[in-house]
């Protein structure tokens, strides 16, 4: 609208994806394609924008850039006094002036604050989970071909007893699924500490299959 170049903002959400926005380099304004549906994490919006309230866009006529269809102002009794967006009513297209998106963004943290935290705690859960699993994978991988050369040994050289035998394996790794359960899910401290020492008794037994004992 006020014929600034526009650079490329990637924004990400408190759940860690991101959105992608245009940032105008004169007038400070942010266009979206699709207006957020996800809260924006506010360290990101901290880099470019500053919430500042303001009365004086309210007569500004906007046109969307997807569909030249007239954009509706969005002015909300729960929003902050001087909050104002504007809305394509043809697409899902948003514009939020100089300070809007910051003073949006810190709003939504101010009001929804513990369920954004919970969305965070979820996505480090998530993470955890993940490397727990994948460290939890890799061991019963190279456990596997350890017990395969403790059974090429017993052929060969009639050794009963050398190398683990897949049941111990599958005992192990379901033991260390369980660990990890309680870790990431657990709610109470104590829980989560027993997944943690089901976890290392594990990562033990693991590394004496590896390593011998
Ligand atoms: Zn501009
Ligand atoms: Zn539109």
């Amino acid at each position: 609208m006020c014929g600034g170049d526009f650079d490329n903002v990637n924004l990400k959400t408190v759940g860690g994806s991101g959105t992608w926005a245009k940032h105008c380099n004169q007038c400070g304004g942010f266009w979206f394609e699709r207006e957020p549906t996800e809260f924006l994490s506010i360290d990101s919006i901290n880099k470019v924008d500053v919430p500042t309230p303001n009365y004086s866009l309210k007569q500004m006529d906007l046109v969307c850039s997807n569909d030249n269809s007239l954009l509706a102002s969005v002015e909300r009794d729960d929003l902050p006094a001087g909050t104002q967006y504007w809305k394509c009513p043809d697409c899902e297209g948003a514009f939020y002036p100089k300070g809007q998106l910051a003073l949006m963004t810190h709003h939504n943290h101010d009001i929804h604050g513990e369920h954004i935290a919970g969305l965070v705690s979820a996505r480090s859960r998530s993470t955890l989970a993940g490397i727990l699993v994948f460290i939890g994978a890799a061991l019963v991988i190279a456990s596997g071909q350890r017990t395969e050369i403790g059974l090429n040994a017993t052929s060969d050289q009639v050794l009963p007893s050398s190398g683990p035998n897949i049941l111990t394996l599958l005992l192990l790794g379901i033991t260390y699924l369980a660990g990890t359960i309680l870790a990431v899910l657990g709610r109470k401290v104590p829980i989560v500490l027993v997944g943690w020492c089901v976890i290392i008794i594990c990562l033990v037994g693991f590394s004496v299959i590896i390593f011998g004992p």
